[in-house]
């Protein structure tokens, strides 16, 4: 069978990303520092513990595996720790990520898949973003991911290296079989915010802002399912090892949801009560993020079936529900 290289296999998304690998024939070999992520969510494949800067132990594990692809997940991901604290943005995303593909390169390994972010648009309100929309992120954390978008153009034109970048709306749900699901330390999305406030883990969501020029006042963003996205990136190996190229490609569904809007979801999903107040707004947040492209649908042939809000929220309600959240 053949391999894969996952960074950050033991994430959120990396972790459910092994899953369809598996799914789909492939074995997928976890590379992660555990920093932010699980041993016991590497489930579907061997885990390699390493540093994306430990150039030696990439080495090894490249020649270990010879992997037909990279996924990219292993970043840090934080748009308000990245207001504070921007230089552990650029070290971590920015340097890692330098060294991961250079051991790629090194190692004859040219299918690179790379989770980018709507992060890298920026505030762009009223205008339409698709894949050909400026870049112009606002916080560290767009800003990095958009330098490691550059750095694999480069590696293209000197290397062959072959990308597919992937650009994330807001990622959402859990995988329904509850083999995996969500899980950050500090947690610091709206949706399992919500939910730990729903079920008394926490004493109140902060909604960060009620004062944006949209119909709400709340911020507006596109959620899609996270197994929808990581259905993606199947597409995306088979698209690079067609020898169909570099190509980047927005993955959203089109649709907005306000903070208030997918509180009243939450609350007819569960049944529940959403105990909320209102805060101020937070640094480095764009007002509406939303997807204006369906590339990812035309080209890859992408179908997703699960980013309906009312089925992200009861999957990641079920696995907020299971007391895996709990450990
Ligand atoms: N948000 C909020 N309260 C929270 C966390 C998030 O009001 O405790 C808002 C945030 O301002 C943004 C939306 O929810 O408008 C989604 O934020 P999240 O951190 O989940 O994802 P991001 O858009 O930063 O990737």
């Amino acid at each position: 069978m053949k391999h894969v290289l996952v960074t950050g296999g033991a994430g959120y998304i990396g972790s459910h990303a092994c899953k369809v690998l598996r799914a789909a024939g492939y074995v997928p070999v976890t590379y992660d520092n555990l920093s932010t992520g699980w041993a016991d969510a590497v489930k579907f494949g061997p885990l390699e513990r390493g540093e994306l800067t430990d150039r030696a132990r990439l080495d090894e594990v490249f020649a270990r595996y010879q992997p037909a692809a990279v996924m990219h997940f292993a970043a840090l991901s934080q748009v308000g720790e990245a207001m504070r604290e921007p230089g552990k943005y650029w070290h971590n995303n920015v340097t890692g990520s330098l060294s991961l593909i250079e051991a790629a390169v090194a190692a004859g390994c040219l299918n690179f898949v790379f989770s980018s972010t709507c992060a890298t648009y920026g505030d762009q309100d009223g205008v339409v973003l698709d894949e050909n929309s400026a870049q112009m992120p606002l916080n560290a954390y767009g800003k990095s991911k958009r330098a490691i978008e550059d750095m694999l153009v480069d590696f293209e034109a000197s290397h062959g290296l072959n990308s597919v970048i992937f650009r994330y709306f807001n990622v959402a749900g859990a995988d329904p079989e509850g083999e995996v699901g969500e899980f950050h330390r500090p947690e610091t999305h709206l949706i399992p915010l919500m939910l730990d406030a729903i079920d008394g883990k926490r004493p109140a969501l902060t909604v960060f802002g009620t004062d944006y020029d949209t119909p709400d006042g709340t911020c507006i963003r596109d959620y899609v399912h996270v197994m929808d996205l990581v259905d993606a990136h199947v597409l995306g190996v088979k698209w690079l090892e067609d020898g169909k190229g570099s190509r980047v490609f927005n993955l959203g569904t089109g649709k907005g949801f306000s903070v208030f809007e997918v509180i009243e979801n939450s609350r007819a999903v569960t049944n529940r009560a959403v105990p909320y107040e209102v805060g101020a707004r937070r640094a480095g947040d764009a007002v509406r993020l939303v997807s204006g492209s369906t590339r990812a649908e035309s080209e890859l042939g992408w179908r997703p079936a699960r980013s309906n809000m009312e089925t992200m929220i009861a999957d990641a309600w079920r696995w907020h529900q299971s007391g895996h959240y709990d450990r």
